[in-house]
């Protein structure tokens, strides 16, 4: 796979030398603070400092800004979705140099702890997801990345900067927790709750393996609109209660779901999963959840189901840039709203109005 590389990366003003920079800093729920913060630095022979050129905001950042995520401590940079230019690479770093523009995986892997040899770097023991959780992340104007070899892609031809920024989170998660994890098969019938740009990417990655419904579900009629353009099926519009189900199911000639995608990351919308499913179902939780849901084993004991959770393990992330080099996976519409990194704060404030904002992905540029 060809790729890209910045030719004089040391023609820029002195970044290399500058010791400050400005990132958004998590100062505790629902507060932030876009501020002056110590440029970071390589810390480890296998890390590489990248400088950002483009970045984004998850719905897992409300949710850490909505205190879901107690493991973030205040002062902690966020975001863990990139492009960037590789600015500095420890002298451990193989396979990249200085110049290098690559994608920032959300998933830091050291490639050789028991998880990652699992091939579950989600859990890599010193790694996992650590960028803007554990470890400072990509809303910056730099980002240090550990383990640099197992946790930068390069950004091939054909994707452009934009788009790459869906790689580092979005698309391997759709595709690994929404379809690989439930196993999603050639002729199957998939109900996707949540119509943001995962359940988008659980649609659009769905349809790799052949489904015969893709079904979208959401509150808000723009999702859908979007969702039956990257190929959902069918849309129903979820105005809550126990209509919805009854409209799905008979959607789905009555026989109800293989494979029930949970892409909200609340109780009563895996719930509407659980209930969703046919005998032999998979219900793939795919959301970040603050709160406990039930669970109906009254109900689904007999019935054969599964659940599943999981972290992404960012391990489809070359397969996915390879299909969208290749031009067989178009996310340009899941970015709707572009801003200047300086205009972070702003970016947040439509990202948690996505639905009156008719925002799926807001990109910030450096
Ligand atoms: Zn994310
Ligand atoms: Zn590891």
């Amino acid at each position: 796979m060809s790729h890209r590389t910045v030719k004089d990366p040391a023609a820029r003003p002195s970044a290399a030398r500058r010791t400050v920079m400005r990132a958004l800093v998590y100062k505790g729920r629902h507060r932030m603070a876009w501020e002056e913060v110590p440029r970071p630095a390589l810390a480890a022979p296998t890390d590489a400092v990248v400088r950002i050129v483009k970045t984004t905001i998850c719905g897992t950042d409300l949710h850490i800004l909505g205190g879901d995520v107690p493991t973030v401590m205040p002062g902690r940079v966020l975001g863990h979705e990139g492009v960037g230019v590789v600015e500095e690479a420890g002298t451990a770093v193989r396979l990249f140099k200085p110049g290098d523009v690559v994608v920032v995986s959300c998933i830091t892997s050291c490639g050789v702890c028991a998880r990652c040899k699992r091939g579950m770097p989600s859990h890599c023991e010193s790694g996992g997801w650590a960028l803007g959780h554990t470890i400072d992340g990509t809303q910056a104007e730099f980002v240090r990345v550990p383990f640099a070899d197992g946790s930068l892609h390069r950004l091939p031809q054909g994707v452009g900067e934009q788009e790459g920024v869906l790689f580092s989170d979005v698309m391997p998660t759709a595709y690994e927790c929404g379809v690989l994890r439930p196993a999603v098969k050639v002729a199957e019938r998939v109900v996707v709750v949540g119509a943001g740009p995962i359940g988008l990417g659980v649609v659009m990655t769905s349809r790799l393996h052949g489904p015969s419904e893709v079904i979208a579900v959401d509150k808000d009629e723009h999702r859908l609109e979007a969702a039956r353009a990257l190929g959902a099926t069918k849309c129903v519009e979820n105005a809550g209660g126990a209509r919805v189900v009854e409209t799905i199911r008979a959607l789905e000639g009555g026989e109800g779901a293989d494979v029930a995608v949970e892409a909200v990351g609340r109780p009563e919308s895996f719930e509407l999963c659980a209930e969703l499913l046919a005998p032999g179902g998979r219900l793939a939780n795919v959301g970040v959840h603050g709160a406990p849901a039930s669970l109906a084993l009254e109900r689904l004991w007999p019935m054969n189901v599964t659940v599943t959770t999981q972290l992404v393990d960012a391990v489809t992330t070359p397969r996915l840039l390879r299909m969208a080099s290749a031009g067989l996976l178009d996310v340009g519409p899941l970015v709707t709203h572009r801003f200047s990194l300086g205009e972070v704060e702003k970016a947040y404030e439509v990202f948690s109005h996505a639905a009156e904002e008719r925002a799926l992905k807001v990109v910030l540029s450096a």
